[in-house]
């Protein structure tokens, strides 16, 4: 399965996701699914609130989003969440995509997840901030996403790219203790080959490769310290 998500902003329409159906069909072997990406909040912008209601009837599986970068996260975390379960579909946030300790929204994302009845259909990718700070602080933020059904999607070739430029931390979210916390895990890539990742694949296991063989900066080595320098 390859998860592709087109934005239908920057006054494209839908032109990028059609040609991505065009592209699927030409290999049958290879199942896409389609996740509609509105750039910040949803409910303040029509547009881009008819565009995820258009997107959802065109067949998306989850509605998409970086609400941490919204001028309220929790809001629009939460908004996110309602309108996925007001459209029936998934939800597959890109969260917390950055160093700094203090930018967290995993709690409210596993609020949002339970009170809009998302368990198994919740996404969270990157949560790379979750990194910096205090172990038994990244602990509960894990068991409260597992308790609400909410995945983690590593995405290691994007975060390891973006992140630690100014703090020389490694911004990766903690693999083990996700899974020390039942959280289910995946791995992803955000950018298979742009001006962000500039030599990248899209291969999946070549990704998986790197925490892996980082295992000790992906693993529970988060310092109690909330900081941490490979
Ligand atoms: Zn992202």
């Amino acid at each position: 399965m390859c998860e592709r998500i087109p934005s239908s902003e920057r006054g494209i329409g839908f032109r990028a996701w059609e040609a991505v159906e065009l592209a699927a069909s030409a290999v049958p072997a290879v199942q896409v699914q389609q996740v509609m990406m509105p750039l910040g909040g949803l409910v303040d912008r029509p547009n881009a609130l008819a565009w995820a209601r258009e997107a959802a009837a065109r067949g998306a599986v989850a509605l998409g989003g970086a609400p941490w970068l919204a001028d309220d996260p929790s809001r629009a975390t939460r908004e996110a969440a309602e309108v996925a379960a007001e459209l029936g579909i998934g939800l597959d946030l890109h969260v917390d995509e950055t160093d700094d300790p203090s930018v967290s929204t995993l709690t409210d994302l596993a609020e949002a997840a339970n009170d809009a009845h998302l368990s198994g259909r919740a996404v969270a990718a990157h949560c790379c901030s979750m990194a910096s700070r205090p172990i038994a602080v990244a602990r509960r933020e894990a068991e409260a996403l597992a308790e609400a059904g909410v995945a983690v999607v590593v995405c290691p070739v994007s975060s390891l790219s973006l992140q630690g430029r100014r703090t020389g931390l490694r911004g990766l979210a903690p693999v083990r203790l996700l899974r020390e916390a039942s959280v289910a895990v995946g791995i992803g890539l955000d950018n298979i080959r742009d001006g962000v990742v500039g030599l990248g694949t899209a291969d999946l296991l070549r990704a998986a490769w790197l925490p892996g063989s980082g295992r000790r900066w992906s693993g529970t080595t988060v310092s109690s310290a909330g900081s941490r320098r490979a």
